[in-house]
């Protein structure tokens, strides 16, 4: 809701240095959209693409992820895009569990401001994260579940596995957009 306090949080975030992917970033990834958005994107890290921009998912991956975006009637501007860890891990390592806990309050911060609707976790970190499970992404992709204050979670697989994967995780990834794309019908006639 209030773009101030979003606002604020990214100052602070812009000149983080919580954790060990700070002196290696070119520059802090806080995130990308509307702030009063229903829907919310959460991807792993910034790669070297985002790194370079300061925008998250502009790489191949993020191509992607704004096609499937618009696929559902949908722009970029009109959704929020985040990510778990903020910073680039070097080389695009997996984060580590003490940079994915420094970095949550930002993440956690950005939620609380925004509270969307529909929170759509890409890939298994943020699944993990936000969902407390630690079922796999197969698993648990294109269910919807219970999130905070009467939202839903909806994990699918991230982008770049999407783009690893070939014809049949595409397949899957539209069809968890089409659940997406009901959750929040549902929610905009609540
Ligand atoms: N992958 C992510 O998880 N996030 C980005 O911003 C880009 C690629």
């Amino acid at each position: 809701m209030s773009s101030t306090g979003l606002d604020a949080l990214r100052e602070e975030a812009l000149v983080c240095t919580r954790c060990p992917l700070a002196p290696t970033r070119t520059q802090v990834v806080f995130g990308v959209g509307d702030p009063n958005a229903d829907l919310m994107f959460v991807g792993e890290g910034p790669g070297a693409e985002e790194d370079k921009q300061g925008i998250p998912f502009v790489g191949r991956a993020g191509q992607l992820l704004t096609r499937l975006i618009e696929g559902i009637g949908l722009t970029r501007d009109q959704v929020y895009i985040a990510n778990v860890v903020k910073c680039r891990p070097p080389g695009n390592r997996d984060p580590q569990p003490d940079e994915i806990e420094a970095c949550r309050p930002y993440l956690e911060g950005q939620l609380g401001f925004i509270r969307p609707r529909v929170v759509v976790t890409l890939g298994n970190f943020a699944t993990k994260l936000l969902l407390d499970t630690k079922d796999g992404i197969t698993k648990v992709r294109g269910r919807e579940f219970p999130y905070r204050d009467g939202a839903v979670l909806i994990p699918t697989f991230h982008p770049a596995a999407v783009l690893r994967g070939g014809g049949t995780a595409l397949a899957q990834v539209r069809g968890d957009f089409v659940v997406v794309k009901r959750a929040l019908a549902r929610a905009g006639n609540e």
